[in-house]
């Protein structure tokens, strides 16, 4: 199903001489049988030209990607990207691929990251173009590169992530071959800047499925290089040592907090990336502070402390911003906080405090306590649940009473008595 819009722009593009095809993304979730308002092209014609052939057809047009051959434009709903054809030269210890048009849709497609993204409808006469097998691949869930994956990996290492982020996106799998050059390549991801894996990452953690692309990250070696403390998580158990495998608790709560995330409700867009790299993150201070006692108990003094810290400094270097640096540090710091809570033993002050502390983030903490409370024990689980229900219900009835005596006149008893005619 090609949408009007499609078809338009191709016959503009072609009354003009020039070839244009819709790529990449937009053709593979049509195969999906997902639809998108995002639409990308590829044309033969200069951007020079692309920005004029928009112009007068299209709302809105913007050059904000003109230096790398992208003119952007919108159309009703729809968001259309049009970048002229490349093929692209790579200095491989550059952090930024160069850009050179070329002349071939073929040529094009062959530069593109995956088999799947590199699938092609010609307008105006829909033909369909899948050099690579891409058909087939989305046909298996397949994650296969166009050529070799060493060298498309040594072109451009963020492709690896790609892989990671797509596989948690579609459910597909990478082929045997791709894992083998991501695992041996793995390294090589440090070459390319902050912002571009952050951006990976992001997706990564928002799609549908993060715990497929965080294993693929963390069993090929790349979290090691964008997310050590991810693969740390992974604490040896002995048999004297009894606790739970931290990594696999963090998949898990990162799981449960996807669960709980309609409880955000307008608050934030949803899928909420704080949130759920919280929920990843909550217990990263924990291999730092493990202390094994001796009588079998392990203990990890303070690791909501030094988990805040390890955080914030691990988003600050993959260049994320104050705010969400703040929102998920401050969460992980209050991530212990409830503990306690249950025994009944909290004043009324203490629940104020709670909510103070926790301030716009409070709903998002009762989601990451909430996803916290993994234990397999069922009876337990319930008085946890129980227990947090009763905190909700406090924080509801503190939240109403402020409300009620925010409200109230300042009156004093006779006076009230006067106006009732008491
Ligand atoms: P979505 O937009 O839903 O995240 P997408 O497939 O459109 O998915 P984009 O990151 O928007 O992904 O990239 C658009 C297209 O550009 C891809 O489908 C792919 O063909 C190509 N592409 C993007 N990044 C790279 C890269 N690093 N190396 C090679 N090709 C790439
Ligand atoms: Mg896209």
């Amino acid at each position: 199903k090609i949408a009007p819009v499609v078809d338009e722009l191709g016959a503009r593009f072609d009354r003009a001489g020039h070839e244009i095809a819709l790529v990449g993304g937009p053709v593979r979730d049509i195969l999906l049988g997902r639809g998108s308002k995002d639409l990308d092209f590829a044309t033969s014609a200069r951007p020079d030209d692309v920005q004029r052939l928009l112009t007068g057809w299209a709302d809105h047009v913007w050059d904000i990607g003109k230096d790398f051959g992208t003119i952007g434009c919108r159309k009703g709903d729809w968001v259309l990207e049009i970048t002229t054809y490349r093929s692209e030269s790579y200095d491989p210890t550059s952090r930024k691929p160069e850009v050179a048009y070329g002349d071939t849709l073929e040529a094009d497609l062959a530069r593109r990251d995956f088999a799947m993204n590199a699938m092609a409808v010609l307008l105006p006469s829909h033909r369909f173009v899948d050099p690579y097998g891409g058909l087939e691949d989305v046909a298996n869930k397949a994650i296969r590169t166009p050529g070799s994956p060493e060298d498309s990996f040594s072109d451009d290492p963020l492709r690896m992530m790609r892989a990671a982020r797509f596989a948690a996106q579609l459910a597909f799998t990478p082929d045997p071959a791709v894992v083998a050059a991501m695992t041996a390549m793995a390294e090589r991801i440090t070459i390319v800047s902050a912002e571009r894996v952050r951006d990976e990452l992001v997706k990564l953690v928002c799609a549908p499925y993060p715990r497929i692309g965080l294993d693929l990250l963390v069993s090929t070696g790349l979290a090691d290089h964008v997310l050590p403390e991810l693969p740390a998580l992974r604490l040896e158990l002995d048999e004297h040592h009894r606790h739970k495998d931290v990594y696999q608790h963090s998949l898990t709560v990162l799981d449960q907090a996807i669960d709980l995330e309609p409880r955000l409700g307008e608050e934030v867009e949803l899928p909420d990336f704080v949130v759920r790299f919280a929920a990843l993150i909550h217990d990263i201070g924990k291999p730092r502070t493990r202390k094994f006692e001796g009588d079998g108990k392990v203990t990890f003094h303070h690791h909501d402390v030094v988990g805040a810290k390890l955080a914030r400094k691990r988003m600050k270097a993959l260049r994320f911003s104050n705010e969400q640096i703040d929102q998920v540090g401050k969460l992980v710091e209050l991530h212990l906080r409830f503990h306690g809570y249950g025994t009944g033993e909290w004043t009324d002050s203490a629940v104020r405090r709670y909510v103070r502390d926790a301030g716009p983030l409070l709903t998002r903490l009762h989601v990451l306590t909430r996803a916290d409370s993994t234990t397999r024990n069922r009876r337990k689980a319930d008085a946890l649940r129980a227990a947090y229900d009763d905190l909700e219900q406090r924080i509801a009835r503190l939240q109403e009473q402020e409300e009620l005596d925010a409200m109230r006149p300042d009156l004093d008893g006779n006076q009230i008595m006067e106006i009732l005619g008491i």
